[in-house]
């Protein structure tokens, strides 16, 4: 009623209107001069608290809701510091959790925001220049390379090859879901480097140095040296039967072999080395036989920085893990050294995939509790009926029971670490090997399920942050999703 009114005024007095509904009075002294009236006196106030300016802020009322926040993935992990206290000797204890209080500042300060930056700013890859000429230039985020940095600095890979193995899983625990994805490459590195250093060393020959240099490459802390490595073993025909699904051959060179074949999902395509496997061309009794697969250790650029006689074809498309360089690679005759006796590929490669299943069961717990921590922080923030969230108690009772199933999966993996630091060490018992062999595709299988649910709990007790353009749920979703995709695999190569 009142801006209709307001509208008669200003048009009597030569006044404009701005398009948005506001009206905006471009000559205020004049407006107004004879006006005595009550309605025209508040018109005139409404009309003076704009500047004399075209643009003017629209209203969307007084409330915003308080965001959930991040606070210390460890001082805010009542779990993790007493698995530590109750499982650790006092004095490492002491100093492992030293270490991770100021891993958890880091993360709240600075790496979860790169995490969010590397899922906003996916690799790109120009294939061709200008002139045709084929180029394969990949492009990552600065975020992307930042987390590489990182990754070095805080040993995410070296930690496991100087001491502990727990100490690196509680680290990656707090880091995955702040990681952008990071953490798979991290993944295919440990394995790369538990696969080095457990190969049969008789079999480098000519090519020790190589392998040692790449070793200490993997593990380093230096971000300058630190090397990353991909498994290339999903091709074409799929990833699950990868003995009868691997076409590429191995062509014998001159102490080294040349690869020729199409990697139908290459993750991490930035990195330094690829773990492979192919058929030894020349030998027909292996190919003959059941699986006859050799692994090659293959480095992806040569002195120059050129490509090893390898095109990235494309970049994949996927509904997940956005900020991760998943690529098709043909390999056109790409210089690999042989790493595993011949036609011991795929027995050979169990090092790495143990390695990664481990590392992917642990990113997906990450999530669980990741979510349980955003999801109480907004359940003291958000108020509903005259009270906030955590006064509620079947609100409560959503969170305990993911409360409860995230406190099953923490432990499912802190002692797989256990099992598998003791392995490492060689002071693990007969028993504990083989319940280590069974434990890891199962644990695997079992987490990826697990933060599925942790997920839908998280969209039914977050709400009305649950609608598409918010950005946390998004940010977990995605990769919650392909976490599942990848996990519903035999052999988990991805
Ligand atoms: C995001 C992403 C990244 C990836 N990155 C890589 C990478 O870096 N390197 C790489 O090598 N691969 C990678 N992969 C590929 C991944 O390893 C394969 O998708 C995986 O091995 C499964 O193969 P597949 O998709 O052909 O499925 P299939 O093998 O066809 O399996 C389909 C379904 O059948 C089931 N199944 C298969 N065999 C059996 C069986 N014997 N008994 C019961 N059930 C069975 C599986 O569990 C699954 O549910 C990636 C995949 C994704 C999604």
């Amino acid at each position: 009623m009142y801006i209709p009114m307001f509208r008669a005024v200003c048009k009597h007095y030569g006044s404009v209107y701005h398009r948005n509904a506001l009206p905006i009075c471009y000559c205020q002294s004049v407006c107004f001069r004879s006006s005595n009236s009550k309605e025209e006196f508040r018109l005139k106030e409404e009309c003076s608290k704009h500047p004399s300016t075209e643009f003017s802020q629209a209203k969307h009322g007084q409330f915003y809701q308080e965001r959930p926040r991040l606070n210390n993935p460890f001082s805010s992990d009542a779990v993790l510091r007493s698995f530590l206290r109750h499982y650790v000797p006092k004095e490492i204890n002491e100093e492992i959790s030293q270490d991770l209080q100021l891993f958890g500042d880091r993360i709240v300060n600075e790496i979860d925001y790169l995490g969010w930056e590397c899922e906003v700013n996916p690799p790109t890859l120009e294939t061709q220049d200008v002139w045709g000429r084929r180029v394969d230039e990949l492009k990552t985020s600065v975020a992307w390379k930042k987390q590489r940095d990182i990754s070095a600095e805080e040993g995410l890979v070296a930690i496991p090859y100087e001491r502990n193995r727990l100490h690196q899983i509680c680290k990656l625990f707090m880091y995955s879901p702040s990681s952008g994805l990071y953490s798979c490459p991290l993944a295919m590195t440990d394995g790369a480097a538990k696969t080095i250093k457990m190969s049969n060393k008789s079999i480098f020959k000519e090519n020790r140095e190589l392998f040692e240099n790449a070793f200490n490459n993997l593990i380093s802390r230096n971000p300058k040296t630190f090397w990353t490595s991909g498994q290339w073993m999903t091709e074409r025909r799929g990833g699950s039967d990868v003995a009868n699904s691997t076409e590429t051959i191995a062509v014998p060179a001159n102490g080294f072999y040349r690869l020729y074949g199409y990697k139908w999902f290459s993750s991490a395509s930035d990195a330094d080395v690829a773990l492979t496997l192919a058929r030894i061309q020349d030998n027909p009794e292996l190919s003959e036989t059941g699986n006859g697969l050799t692994m090659f250790c293959v480095k992806t650029k040569n002195s120059s920085g050129e490509l090893n006689n390898i095109q990235m074809v494309k970049l994949k498309n996927k509904l997940g893990t956005r900020g991760l360089p998943t690529a098709e690679l043909l390999l056109d005759g790409c210089i690999a050294y042989k790493l595993s006796e011949e036609g011991r590929g795929i027995a050979s490669i169990t090092d790495m995939l143990n390695i990664t299943r481990l590392h992917n069961a642990v990113s997906s717990v990450a999530y669980m509790r990741r979510i349980l921590l955003l999801s109480r922080d907004y359940s003291r923030k958000r108020i509903a009926f005259g009270k906030t969230l955590n006064e509620t108690p079947l609100h409560m009772r959503v969170l305990s029971d993911m409360e409860v199933e995230t406190r099953g999966s923490m432990l499912l993996i802190l002692k797989a670490a256990i099992l598998i630091g003791k392995v490492e060490l060689g002071v693990s018992t007969a028993d504990e090997q083989l319940l280590l062999r069974l434990l890891s595709p199962v644990m695997k299988l079992y987490t990826a399920k697990q933060v599925y649910l942790a997920f839908s709990a998280l969209i039914f007790s977050v709400d009305v942050i649950s609608k598409p353009q918010m950005t946390m749920p998004s940010q977990i979703q995605r990769p919650v999703e392909v976490q599942r995709i990848r996990q519903s695999i035999i052999t988990g190569a991805g």
